[in-house]
């Protein structure tokens, strides 16, 4: 839970008044929130913690606002997003339902699922898995994405799911595509990774009249460098998309992967000014390059240096910008720490094939959707194998969980930061790799050494940065 209802609904009910009514209705909003998360603080993490949620938390504010006031954002969509993201996803944690779960299963339901239900893709990106551009790649049946969405709906109470892919605008099973799983589940909202190019005015106007899908615009930086990694002409595909979506009022954001080689780019203002102001993005998502799938390159992930440096630019976005910017890894402290393993309030990922996995950026799996159904068992079930619940004690005692004093959370991945915990005490000799690389991985020695040392690196950066403002130690 990022907030509480009464404070979302002040702010909703007043954003059609004249300005000073909305802005004062803003301002309070703001201060209670500031009142629930740091100063009742009622998850007793550190302050310093909590003010980072506060900033992230209201960046989702003022960035919905300023785009609805630029009318990029429909009322009707807005409305929708209330409904289904605010009170549905956000604001329902306490539900009776997850508490119900809690009973039976002694940990809460995870918030939300990913799911990739094709591999197809129309684009050939450097260095992407899903190459296939056939509509019959690898894919789930239509029904099956179905029964595993009302499984997270009924069961979980989950009213959030995010699609990725492959491409998820090329996905077609039965003649039924995700548009019509949006339709279908429309108390549900989707957040849909996109390369864009699919999305023309019919696509919009669809997504516009359905209100419960976001897309995360994939990008690689400006236009010489997204063109350089996608293809001649992509970048200019995806400004119509974009303005194809802003004329019909539908929110959408940025998706960008940084390496070592856009890490300059992503530390500098322009680039958040120039999405945020200029084109009109409501929010960013940036996922630092982990190497794993086809031909990983230890190498290409961000220096610990740049990573630092991306820290306090995401920090500068969410408290002075008011741009909402996630940054995977460095904004891993407002949602607690790591949130695979189907932790409370976190995730799993389904892929093409069934295969569950803890998260996307873990390709390792011990079940199988198709597997569980044959016998007659559920998605729930998946939630205790061993190799999931390893990830969750892990979780718990970096810090996860009430009482419990977190450990770094400016490192939090179990996987990227925190390999050598990941080989020896996570990952179980029966979880399966997703592919040949992530087999490769690990058997590979070099592999191995380049991941400790660069855990070694950031830590150094960071240990007593982290003791020292979130915890309040000295040496
Ligand atoms: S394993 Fe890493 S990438 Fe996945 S949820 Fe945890 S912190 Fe994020």
């Amino acid at each position: 839970m990022i907030g509480n209802k009464a404070m979302y609904d002040q702010f909703f009910k007043a954003i059609d008044l004249n300005k000073t009514i909305r802005n004062a209705a803003l301002k309070s909003a703001e201060k209670a929130f500031w009142v629930w998360n740091v100063e009742k603080n009622i998850t007793n993490k550190p302050k310093e913690i909590q003010k980072l949620k506060f900033y992230e938390g209201s960046s989702i504010l003022y960035s919905l606002l300023r785009n609805y006031d630029r009318k990029y954002i429909s009322k009707k969509v807005l409305k929708r997003i209330y409904e289904t993201l605010y009170k549905g996803a956000f604001l329902s944690s306490g539900d009776p339902d997850k508490n119900d779960f809690k009973e039976k299963y002694g940990i809460k339901p995870p918030n939300f699922i990913t799911l990739s239900p094709s591999k197809a893709c129309n684009l050939h990106c450097k260095g992407c898995y899903a190459s296939s551009s056939s509509a019959n790649a690898e894919k789930l049946p239509f029904d099956v994405t179905e029964k595993i969405l009302r499984e997270v709906h009924d069961d979980w109470g989950n009213r959030f799911v995010v699609i990725s892919g492959g491409e998820p605008f090329m996905y077609k099973d039965s003649g039924k595509t995700i548009l019509d799983l949006a339709e279908k589940f429309d108390d549900m909202f989707f957040l849909v990774y996109t390369n864009s190019t699919l999305i023309n005015e019919e696509i919009a106007g669809k997504i516009a009249e359905l209100g419960n899908i976001t897309p995360a615009i994939s990008v690689e930086g400006y236009e010489k460098e997204t063109d350089e990694r996608r293809g001649k002409g992509v970048y200019k595909r995806i400004m119509q998309a974009m303005d194809n979506l802003k004329k019909e009022g539908v929110p959408f954001g940025l998706s960008i992967t940084g390496t070592k080689n856009n890490a300059d780019i992503l530390s500098n203002d322009d680039f958040y000014e120039y999405y945020f102001e200029k084109i009109g993005i409501t929010y960013m998502w940036i996922f630092q390059y982990m190497p794993i799938g086809r031909g990983f390159d230890i190498n290409l992930m961000v220096t610990p240096e740049q990573r630092f440096k991306m820290f306090n630019m995401w920090e500068k976005c969410i408290k002075e910008k008011h741009y909402f910017v996630a940054d995977f890894w460095n904004s891993g402290i407002v949602s607690d720490g790591c949130i695979a393993y189907g932790r409370s309030g976190g995730y799993v990922y389904i892929d093409w094939n069934g295969n569950i996995m803890p998260c996307v950026f873990v390709p390792y799996h011990r079940d199988n959707v198709f597997d569980l159904y044959k016998n007659n068992k559920t998605i729930t079930d998946a939630l205790f194998s061993d190799f999931f619940k390893n990830g969750r004690k892990w979780q718990e005692e970096y810090g996860f969980g009430e009482g419990k004093t977190p450990h770094n959370w400016l490192m939090p991945c179990s996987i990227r930061d925190n390999y050598s915990d990941f080989r020896k005490r996570i990952i179980t000799k029966d979880a399966l790799p997703e592919d040949e690389m992530a087999e490769k991985a690990m058997k590979d020695k070099e592999y191995y050494e380049g991941m400790v040392d660069y855990d070694n690196r950031y830590r150094e950066i960071t240990e007593d940065y982290w003791n020292k403002r979130f915890l309040g130690k000295t040496k």
